[in-house]
């Protein structure tokens, strides 16, 4: 049974973003062509839409494989195809004739969706490329009011694309006001709701800090006492003190820690560093846990992958993280067996990644709770039956990290014959 986690709201923006970005490519070379075959593109259109189309494309591949040049490559995209729209336009108005009116009222539809585009693409600057396209086009209208009317032939419709013209301009201010004013309710709610989280945040904290710095105390107390208490008797019962505390303790840093990756300003930190290292690290540290169960813990990376590996970028700790709450609970959930760590490089067609897996032969997930564990604060009664302590967040903060650095989580799972965590990350871009 198999389950994939939905991609983070971030990567799914991308993907739409990169969609968007080829469909306009496509559509735009669609719509030459048949212009051309038809006989209706003009000179200009010749040359400038198959370089649009192009530059769309660009866009669109840009988004996948450097992200962070978006901030870079938009602004100038979006100035290149106001440009185009309004040069089209002016062409459009010389010498009217029947394709030129043609060519004017599909320039006027598109208007409006180069201002969704552009609002969309580049929220603070969508106002001002959309304010200056309007700018042009008013202009534009302005201008043809002077201009002397032709008489005779295509001279008729002169009106009819001045009127088409004049549509525009009436409608796109209405069509410019309301896509500011959802972008700045937009700022408004994620406003209130960095203001929000911040309270959260430090309410949290200092809940944290106030349990957290006596119950440390008193976890050195207990340490300090069992150094001089010989009786089993009483040893136990600091044992059970001991565990009790260091539950709460663990149960305080899950809530902190999850609340912390709700934060919608965090940032990923990504360098490079050796994926193989890393893991033979976590195996040092859970392997005396996993021997005192009786299990097995070992570490498999994939033969061909093993110089690549050793230089991946991404950000190292959250890697971590992510790896040791998975062989956390693969060693909680497993009675017999073992667990492996396999890890590999992940071949997309055009960004490269690593695929790390964590297996175990242990209690399994039936099918109906595939989709739930990743919820917080869900615990399955397999959990419960088999008196392992948890808050039920491992997996909810593992969601998150994946979220957080653009990946997906599946897990594959059979009761009584084991799970299989994977986690597909990309290559962080740290230049
Ligand atoms: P916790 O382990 O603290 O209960 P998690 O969020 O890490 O919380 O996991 C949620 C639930 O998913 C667990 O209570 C357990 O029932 C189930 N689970 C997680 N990992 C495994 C696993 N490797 N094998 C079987 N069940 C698992």
């Amino acid at each position: 049974m198999t389950s994939t986690q939905p991609r983070p709201v971030d990567a799914r923006h991308a993907r739409l973003m990169t969609g968007v970005a080829l469909l306009a490519a496509i559509g735009t070379l669609v719509i030459w062509l048949t212009d051309r075959q038809q006989g209706l593109a003009t000179a200009w259109d010749q040359w400038t839409i198959p370089l649009l189309s192009a530059l769309y494309f660009g866009i669109g591949v840009l988004h996948v494989v450097k992200p962070r040049c978006m901030p870079w490559a938009l602004p100038p995209t979006l100035i290149a195809t106001s440009v185009y729209l309004l040069v089209a336009i002016h062409l459009a108005m010389e010498g009217p004739s029947l394709p030129k009116l043609y060519a004017l009222t599909s320039l006027a539809q598109m208007i409006p969706v180069f201002y969704v585009i552009a609002f969309v693409a580049w929220p603070r600057g969508g106002a001002w490329i959309s304010g200056l396209t309007y700018a042009g086009l008013l202009a534009q209208y302005l201008f043809s009011l002077q201009a002397p009317m032709p008489t005779g032939g295509w001279g008729d419709i002169q009106p009819l694309t001045q009127k088409a013209l004049l549509a525009s301009v009436l409608i796109h201010p209405a069509c410019i006001l309301a896509l500011s004013f959802i972008v700045h309710l937009r700022g408004q709610l994620s406003t209130s709701q960095q203001e929000a989280f911040k309270g959260k945040e430090r309410f949290l904290a200092m809940l944290s800090h106030e349990i957290r710095t006596p119950l440390q105390a008193m976890l050195g107390t207990i340490d300090l006492l069992a150094l001089k208490l010989n009786g089993s008797a009483e040893t136990r019962a600091l044992d059970r003190l001991r565990n009790s505390a260091t539950q709460l303790d663990t149960h305080l840093r899950d809530v902190t820690e999850f609340t912390r990756l709700e934060d919608p300003a965090l940032r990923i930190q990504a360098d490079t560093f050796d994926l193989t290292q890393l893991l033979n690290d976590l195996r040092d540290d859970w392997i005396e846990r996993a021997q005192a169960k009786g299990l097995t813990l070992s570490i498999d990376i994939a033969p061909g992958d093993q110089a690549a590996l050793q230089a991946v970028t991404s950000d190292a700790t959250r890697v971590r993280q992510i790896v040791c709450n998975l062989i956390s609970n693969a060693l909680k959930y497993t009675l017999v067996g073992g667990v492996t760590v396999h890890a590999s490089l992940s071949r997309q067609p055009l960004a490269r990644g690593m695929t790390i897996v964590v297996e175990d032969s242990g209690v399994g997930i039936a099918a109906q709770y595939l989709e739930t564990i990743f919820q917080p604060y869900v615990r399955l009664e397999d959990a419960r039956a088999l008196r392992v302590d948890g808050t039920g967040l491992g997996l909810a903060v593992v969601q998150r990290l994946v979220d957080h650095l653009g990946g997906q989580l599946h897990v594959d799972s059979h009761p009584d014959r084991g799970s299989r965590f994977t986690v597909e990350l990309p290559m962080a871009d740290n230049g």
